[in-house]
């Protein structure tokens, strides 16, 4: 089949690359020309494990091609995905001004009938106004809108777009359901992995979904707190309520805030699809609040360690990507929480295995990036780890505590045992774990 995918972010070029995978004849669109001229010369333009070898074995068969001319793509297809971003407003509702755009151009290149899918995460309706544009760009073109939210996990893209869970689409189309029957059904050897609907419940299951997972977790952050408080560890709770089948182990792990950019900006987006409605989504809303506060934890507990002054103090940070196994730095509690130590007067190093680049293009000059972990905590007085990726869950404390210059341990991510590290010599602070006795 012949394959558009608009938009060559985290979703777009995933997915190009996992349709080009099972065979199909792919050309990824995006409007950012440079962008499109790096994926030409074989460079990949963010950090997702799999993506590179995905990208190149299919651009070198001839599978996958790249260009700036989203009409041109759309002219030479049979379906065409829209996979453009859906960045927060001001009012938290989702802007939906690329796909409007991508809509448009694609509505000026179809030369046939084409069927268009959205997969960018999009308020309800808006695969109606998508149909409304496309019909204004071309009176005589015969358009099947459907929706086709994306559930893919950054840092595990390529397995989740090659394995879904689950495929959901929602359109009232029977065209748009055959065409991408059709190209889903090779991802599915198991078995049928299609959840057939209307376009609006899609879009909103979309939102459902992340605000669920969001919920759970600003609910383990909010317990955590209350853990504090009365003396429990949040760590044994948290495994008392995992082994409840009907809760389940996952996205209930406590710690310095969520970030990405799906799940904080999709609560704020539903929020907003709540008070359009005349409905404001209470539940919602607490996760974002909490959510919030919670991403003011760490420096709260920093600045009180060192007495409510942090001019002149030194603090390391492990950890810049908002979760292991990718670069994506958007909405990041590290981001946050090193805006809050340098306007309190502090000096920052940190170092993340894979975000430096990312993190660079938002803090610039203002900290100090290390090559190694150790080399980030060299002098400092105080250490945050931020992000569990793997190499920093079982570091070697002696040598840290050698080479810190006051030894205090912020530990975001719940991942070091606070009797191990306090008998080195460490101050330790958890989320939700007692303090020290
Ligand atoms: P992204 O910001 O990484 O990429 C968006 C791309 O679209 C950019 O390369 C941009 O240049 C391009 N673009 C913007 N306007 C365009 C236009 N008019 N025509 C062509 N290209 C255009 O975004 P992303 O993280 O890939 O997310 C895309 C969508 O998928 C969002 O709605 C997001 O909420 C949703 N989503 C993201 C994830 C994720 O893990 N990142 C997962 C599921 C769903």
């Amino acid at each position: 089949m012949r394959v558009a995918v608009v938009g060559t972010g985290y979703v777009g070029l995933v997915a190009g690359a996992g349709f080009a995978e099972f065979g199909n004849d792919v050309v990824c669109a995006d409007t950012d020309a440079d962008r499109i001229a790096s994926l030409l010369r074989g460079e990949v333009p963010f950090f997702e494990p799999g993506l590179p070898e995905l990208l190149s074995r299919n651009a070198r068969e001839a599978r996958l091609t790249f260009t700036a001319e989203v009409s041109e793509a759309a002219g030479k297809s049979d379906v065409v995905f829209l996979a453009v971003g859906t960045p927060a407003m001001a009012d938290g509702g989702a802007d939906t001004t690329q796909v409007e755009s991508a809509a448009a151009a694609v509505g000026r290149g179809a030369r046939g009938p084409l069927v268009v899918a959205v997969k960018s995460t999009v308020p309800v309706g808006t695969c109606d106004r998508v149909a409304a544009i496309l019909a204004r760009a071309a009176p005589a073109g015969e358009f099947a809108v459907a929706s086709n939210p994306e559930f893919l996990k950054e840092g595990d893209a390529v397995n989740d777009f090659l394995k879904p869970e689950r495929i959901v689409i929602g359109t009232a189309h029977a065209r748009a359901r055959q065409v991408l029957r059709d190209l889903y059904t090779p991802f599915m050897r198991l078995g049928d992995r299609f959840v057939w609907m209307d376009a609006r419940s899609a879009e909103l299951c979309k939102y459902a979904c992340n605000a669920m997972l969001a919920t759970r977790v600003s609910f383990m952050n909010e317990l955590a707190l209350l853990c504090e408080r009365v003396g429990a560890d949040v760590e044994q709770v948290r495994q008392g309520m995992a082994r409840d089948a009907r809760i389940g182990a996952r996205f209930l792990f406590p710690g310095a805030g969520m970030g990405g950019s799906c799940l904080p900006k999709d609560l704020r987006a539903l929020s907003a699809i709540g008070r359009e409605a005349g409905l404001p989504l209470r539940i919602v809303e607490a996760a974002s609040l909490v959510n919030q506060r919670q991403k003011a934890l760490l420096f709260e507990r920093i600045l009180g360690h060192f007495g409510g002054d942090l001019r002149g103090r030194s603090v390391a940070v492990w950890g810049l990507a908002f979760k292991p196994r990718t670069d994506d730095v958007r909405e990041a509690p590290a981001i946050d929480l090193i805006e809050q130590l340098l306007a309190a007067g502090a000096r920052v190093r940190a170092h993340d295995p894979a975000a430096h680049e990312a993190a660079r293009r938002v803090l610039g000059t203002r900290i100090e990036f290390a090559a190694t972990a150790y080399a980030a905590a060299e002098g400092a007085d105080a250490l945050a780890l931020l992000t569990e990726w793997p190499e920093f869950r079982r570091p070697d404390f002696s040598r840290l505590r050698a080479a810190m210059r006051t030894p205090a341990l912020f530990d975001g991510r719940n991942v070091w045992d606070a009797q191990t590290v306090r008998a080195l010599g460490f101050s330790y602070y958890g989320i939700g774990r007692p303090a020290a006795s």
